[in-house]
């Protein structure tokens, strides 16, 4: 489709958008979504990219097998999958943005980066006989700044990993990746597609060039254009902008330019964030001034302001900060019930394992999580040592799998199936979740859930709440154990 078609698009002659979908992607509305509806659900709230959340993980350590709440090895089960995602964390930034909260080094120094990949690359090897040949359908690389990688090291990464794992060829496969469109060159863009990625996430924030200069990250519309251009060109079939609403000297009006400059550019996806500005937790976040943060009032409004705009220029909201084209795969997906949730958000393609590599990636597999260790020295020495980096995780129990189901089916599908349930506990829905459903009663209350014989239904004012309606579920945050400190919804 032509870009500049998609802008404004005549929704109702779109046949994606006709009756019969999924609810998941039924058009937005916002009818009754007051400031007091959104105030109350604001919080402090997991995101949900697993469950447990991350901050549950305990101490594990390959090669022993424990961790704090039962003995096994979570990855011992890598040998039963039939399809596998992988996931490679490049931490390396060449200047700081501000609001950052990822985990990434900050250096001019090339040669950390190139050493780094030689790790990765090790670490790749000590997973080679755990999944020997499984396909590998999902290749994505995060950071940091993946882009930072010279094109012969971006080379040697794709080559490393395919000596090693299943790679799929072809656009079947999902390669994916993150970039930063100060750091990268059209050329590589043919070394990328080269190396098999079809998807290019570009993080934007904001084009407002005082929140660009507040939060030291300036990147001017025309280059994200150009490099949107050459991405389409060269056959990357998916293009996906990060947006943030809620940082230092954002405002209403300001968003809504970003926001028109991005329906002019019509990426495939969009993600749109909630900036969370917590400066205890995150150094970075100290140099920006406290008081230019916007209100939680004008957040909202930027919420609100934004979904409005990116809904009538025809874009499909997915949940969860997420938007598609109606053209987009992924609302198809979410058409037929298809979406699933990993630790990028919503996704097409769901393995059945996860492997990630680098410092901090987390894995995953049917029996659990295993994470590997956040610092460079840490995670540099143990690959050294043993040629692996797992420092925490978490062994799912039969309780853990079955919420961890319904979180997923809640945030994915906007309905959770009674029935479903009493047949893996064989008790009643109402006897087993009693505490969660008392906890859901002013949710239901202010019309986010229906509370039906056969199943709980999200409403369309509840997909704004997702996160929310998924928490009542989640033992761990009702637990004794009140550790976690979470971003605020907004
Ligand atoms: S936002 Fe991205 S580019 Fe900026 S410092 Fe953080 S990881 Fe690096």
């Amino acid at each position: 489709m032509d870009e500049n078609s998609f802008a404004g698009a005549d929704r109702a002659s779109d046949p994606s958008v006709s009756a019969g979908l999924s609810p998941a992607i039924s058009p937005l509305t916002t009818p009754e979504l007051s400031t007091a509806l959104l105030g109350r659900y604001a919080g402090p709230c997991p995101r949900y990219t697993s469950y447990p959340t991350a901050d549950r993980f305990a101490a594990m350590i390959a090669g022993e097998g424990s961790t704090a709440n039962s003995e096994g090895k979570p990855w011992d089960a890598l040998k039963d999958v039939e399809t596998l995602s992988l996931y490679v964390h490049i931490p390396f930034c060449r200047s700081l943005c501000y609001f950052c909260a990822c985990n990434k080094v900050i250096t001019r120094q090339y040669g950390l980066a190139s050493s780094y990949l030689d790790r990765v690359l090790e670490e790749a090897r000590w997973y080679r006989e755990r999944v020997a040949g499984v396909p590998v359908t999902q290749l994505h690389l995060g950071g940091g700044t993946p882009t930072y990688l010279n094109d012969s090291d971006l080379t040697r990464l794709v080559h490393g990993l395919q000596e090693v794992f299943n790679l799929q060829p072809g656009d079947d496969a999902e390669y994916s990746i993150e970039a930063d469109p100060r750091v990268l060159e059209v050329e590589t863009l043919d070394t990328l597609r080269g190396l098999g990625f079809n998807r290019l996430s570009m993080g934007i924030q904001d084009f407002n060039p005082d929140v660009q200069r507040a939060i030291n990250r300036i990147c001017p519309p025309e280059q994200v254009r150009a490099l949107t251009h050459a991405a389409r060109e060269r056959g990357f079939r998916s293009i996906s902008y990060d947006l943030i609403y809620g940082l230092p000297g954002q405002d209403v009006a300001s968003l809504e330019r970003t926001i028109d400059t991005v329906i002019d550019l019509a990426p495939d996806r969009i993600a749109l964030y909630h900036y969370a500005h917590l400066p205890h937790r995150f150094k970075a976040q100290r140099l920006i001034s406290s008081d230019l943060i916007p209100s939680p009032e004008s957040k909202i409004a930027m919420q609100l302001a934004a979904a409005r705009r990116l809904t009538d220029a025809g874009y499909l909201f997915l949940g969860v900060d997420h938007f598609s084209r109606p053209d987009d795969p992924m609302a198809a997906a979410a058409a037929r019930g298809q979406l699933a949730r990993n630790f990028q958000g919503y996704t097409l393609m769901p393995a059945d394992a996860l492997v990630g590599l680098g410092a901090s990636a987390i894995s995953y597999s049917r029996d659990g999580y295993w994470q590997n260790h956040h610092g460079q020295k840490e995670y540099a020495s143990a690959i050294a040592t043993g040629g692996q980096a797992i420092c925490r995780g978490w062994q799912l129990d039969d309780d853990d799998r079955l919420r961890q189901w319904m979180i997923m089916e809640l945030m994915c599908h906007l309905r959770l199936d009674k029935r479903a349930i009493v047949l893996r506990t064989g008790v009643p829905f109402e006897q087993y979740f009693a505490a969660e459903l008392e906890r859901l009663q002013p949710l239901i209350a202010d019309g986010l859930l229906r509370d039906n014989v056969d199943d709980l239904e999200v409403t369309e004012r509840g997909r704004w709440f997702l996160r929310n309606i998924a928490a009542a579920f989640d033992r761990y945050l009702h637990g004794s154990d009140p550790q976690a400190q979470y971003s605020r919804v907004l």
